[in-house]
């Protein structure tokens, strides 16, 4: 089973929302677990600090590499991977979303104030993990998509297989336009092609527009894709999976 350990000094940010729909339901039929860990229990002193100033000067404070050891070695070593949500690590990408989601689950330390001190990081072998060019206040957040995006392809998550594996990211590009009823709203149409009832055609349709569409908003995922985009919406085969999913 898919088991998540968080490492944070706000245990009660967990599950948050990912006590709800899918990855809620998905936590009480006891698919996938997780587990808060209060990394102030770690804590030194009367204060119970975590954290100190930098070395060298400047602004905000450091998370002391003794206290994130004591927390991390107090996690049994599973062979998990570690992470560290971090906004210099490396760019989380649906390929791996898809090898942690496999395996036996992460074990995440979520840092707060200006991040760790950087001993902890190659003393315990952690995974540096970013989720955007961007910064948020705290690791937390972060863990929260990691974790979000693994849980909804554990087997028995998703209802059909279908919805994990012809949308976005999984062949290389961005998914088509969808579209539900009603069939007209405020004078706006459905594209003919997805109402005529020809699946080949709807299939040409949909994988056109996913193919236009990432082009013309992600023109790096077709460079990346090397060779453009050769798999067809229908193709669910593993095979295109594992060659085209990757960003
Ligand atoms: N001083 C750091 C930013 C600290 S933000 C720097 O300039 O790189 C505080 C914490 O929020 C980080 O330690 C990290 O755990 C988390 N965090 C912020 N942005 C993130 C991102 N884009 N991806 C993953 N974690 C992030």
């Amino acid at each position: 089973m898919f088991r998540a350990t968080l490492l944070t000094l706000f245990p009660e940010m967990f599950p948050g929302p990912l006590g709800f729909s899918l990855a809620g339901d998905a936590l009480k039929r006891e698919l996938w677990a997780l587990e808060a860990r209060d990394l102030r229990l770690h804590g030194l002193g009367r204060h119970r600090a975590v954290d100190d100033t930098p070395a060298g000067g400047g602004p905000g404070m450091v998370m002391r590499a003794d206290v994130l050891g004591h927390a991390l070695d107090a996690v049994p070593d599973d062979g998990r991977a570690r992470l560290l949500m971090s906004p210099r690590g490396r760019p989380l990408v649906q390929r791996q979303v898809r090898e942690w989601a496999a395996g036996p689950g992460l074990v995440v330390l979520c840092p707060r104030f200006e991040g760790v001190d950087e001993r902890i990081v190659e003393a315990r072998g952690l995974i540096e993990v970013s989720i955007g060019d961007y910064v948020l206040s705290g690791g937390e957040v972060a863990a929260l998509a990691v974790l979000d995006a693994c849980v909804r392809l554990i087997p028995g998550v998703m209802g059909r297989i279908e919805s994990g594996t012809s949308e976005s990211f999984e062949d290389g590009g961005l998914e088509y336009p969808q579209y539900t009823k009603p069939r007209e709203w405020e004078g706006r149409t459905i594209p003919e092609a997805l109402l005529c009832g020809d699946h080949a055609r709807i299939a040409r349709w949909r994988r056109e527009e996913g193919e236009r569409i990432t082009r013309e908003r992600r023109p790096d995922l077709v460079e990346k894709s090397a060779g453009g985009f050769p798999r067809s919406v229908n193709a669910l085969d593993e095979s295109s999976l594992t060659a085209k999913d990757e960003l």
